[in-house]
């Protein structure tokens, strides 16, 4: 029947779109679902709209350091055997131009159009069939004939294959059709689920809390955040954004995705050098200058204005201010701590944390305990460092399923 496929896919994103074209070039029969107008809307939204698609500095031998799961080892299998490198020479054969910005961080020269335009190109290779836009309505199963085991009811009526791959992506940015489909399906299934939160979020303060710091929206710095106890201390050098209600900039970004509810936040907010020999060398020449001016010489002046502007003796020519005054200051600038009262939620997070349990996987298929249920990309609990590992696990995970389903 026309309806019966090799593979059901449902989610048409990085992962998915991926996955199709690798197992129909295999010469599987691929049905390729999504409920959504547009094809692949969170690709062409990525990276400022020139998607961040991987990055050089993962490394194969250890990539698990670029990610967070429960089970921290099961995505090196999938990263290890398709890597950065394989999805380079893929944008090359197609001659897509692409440029290393920060840290390895590898982004499309024109538009991520390039990169959907190559993904439904490998489609198109794998005679995929597509059906978008088609919502799913539900999945069922029944193990009395292998060959047509998954149901699929959509709007375009019922579609059967012996193999589903949920391809559903996580919860961020819902206004371009993120769903939690693919956690359902994996409790439809009786599998665990890591509880989902917001990851690569900016961070948000109590507005009396945050009020002094409100005048700093706007500016950004470079800085060493940190968060979590001596076992868990994680920590990044990257630039920190004040905005209006809390802190972004990739500083924060990334510390979000290791940051707990109630935990605090350590930020040296000048982590090249030590501030109070600086202090005291000015002082030592017998400096007339304000406080605040010779801090500004290190600092951005709005900062130095703003962060003196809390203590009377920091705001005395250096000369006369007291030697403690000076470490204090230092030391304040060195050791901010402070505790985010939450997160900008799901509708300005790049990523979800959490997600289908690996446990319940194969780290070499993305085959579930349920017979012939795969999970890849975003809904499985593995998530990236901002810098293209999300894109990254998407493509390692999608070929790693895509190679190991049932051939033909
Ligand atoms: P997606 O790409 O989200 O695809 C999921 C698909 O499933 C969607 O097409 C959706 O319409 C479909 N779907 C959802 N629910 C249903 C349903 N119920 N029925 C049918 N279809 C459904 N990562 C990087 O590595 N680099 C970047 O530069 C980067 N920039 C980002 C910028 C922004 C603003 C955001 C929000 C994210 C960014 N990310 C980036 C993260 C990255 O986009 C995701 O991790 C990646 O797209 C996940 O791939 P996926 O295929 O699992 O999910």
């Amino acid at each position: 029947a026309a309806s019966v496929f090799d593979v059901i896919i449902i989610g048409a994103g990085a992962a998915g779109l991926f996955c199709a074209g690798v197992a129909g070039q295999r010469g599987l029969k691929v049905l390729l679902i999504d409920h959504s107008p547009k094809v692949a809307e969170k690709i062409r939204i990525s990276g400022g709209g020139r998607a961040n698609f991987t990055n050089r500095d993962l490394d194969p031998r250890q990539p698990h350091k670029h990610y967070l799961s429960e089970n921290p080892h099961f995505c090196r299998s999938a990263l290890s055997r398709y890597t950065p490198a394989d999805f380079v020479s893929l944008l090359q054969r197609h001659g897509v131009p692409f440029h290393e910005k920060h840290k390895g961080q590898l982004f499309c020269d024109r538009s991520a159009q390039d990169l959907i335009d190559v993904l439904l190109r490998e489609c198109a290779a794998g005679g995929v069939t597509r059906w978008q836009p088609c919502a799913v309505q539900a999945v069922r199963f029944s193990d009395a004939e292998a060959a047509t085991r998954y149901t699929v009811e959509t709007d375009r009526g019922p579609a059967h294959a012996p193999a589903l791959v949920v391809a559903t992506g996580g919860l961020p940015v819902p206004k371009i059709g993120a769903t939690d489909f693919g956690l359902r399906v994996a409790r439809q299934f009786g599998l665990k689920v890591v509880e989902p939160r917001p990851a690569l979020v900016p961070l948000t303060f109590e507005p009396s809390a945050w009020a002094p710091f409100a005048q700093l929206s706007g500016l950004a710095l470079p800085v060493r955040i940190a968060t979590g106890d001596k076992s868990q201390r994680q920590s990044f050098d990257e630039d920190l954004l004040f905005t209006h209600r809390g802190l972004s900039g990739p500083a924060v970004l990334q510390i979000s995705s290791y940051w707990r509810p109630g935990a605090a936040l350590r930020i040296d907010l000048h982590p090249e050098a030590a501030l109070e020999p600086l202090l005291l060398a000015a002082k030592a020449q017998a400096s007339r200058k304000q406080l605040p001016n010779e801090l500004a010489r290190h600092l951005p002046q709005r900062l130095a204005d703003t962060w003196t502007a809390t203590r009377a003796d920091w705001q005395r020519p250096i000369n006369e201010t007291p030697d403690k005054a000076l470490a204090q200051l230092a030391d304040s600038l060195h050791r901010w701590a402070l505790t985010p009262s939450g997160t900008e939620g799901y509708a300005k997070a790049e990523v979800m944390a959490g997600g289908v349990d690996t446990r319940e996987l194969s780290s070499q298929t993305m085959a579930s305990r349920q017979p012939g249920l795969y999970f890849i990309g975003e809904v499985v609990d593995v998530t990236g460092w901002l810098g293209g590992y999300n894109f990254q696990w998407a493509w390692a995970s999608a070929y790693a399923c895509a190679q190991a389903l049932p051939g033909v």
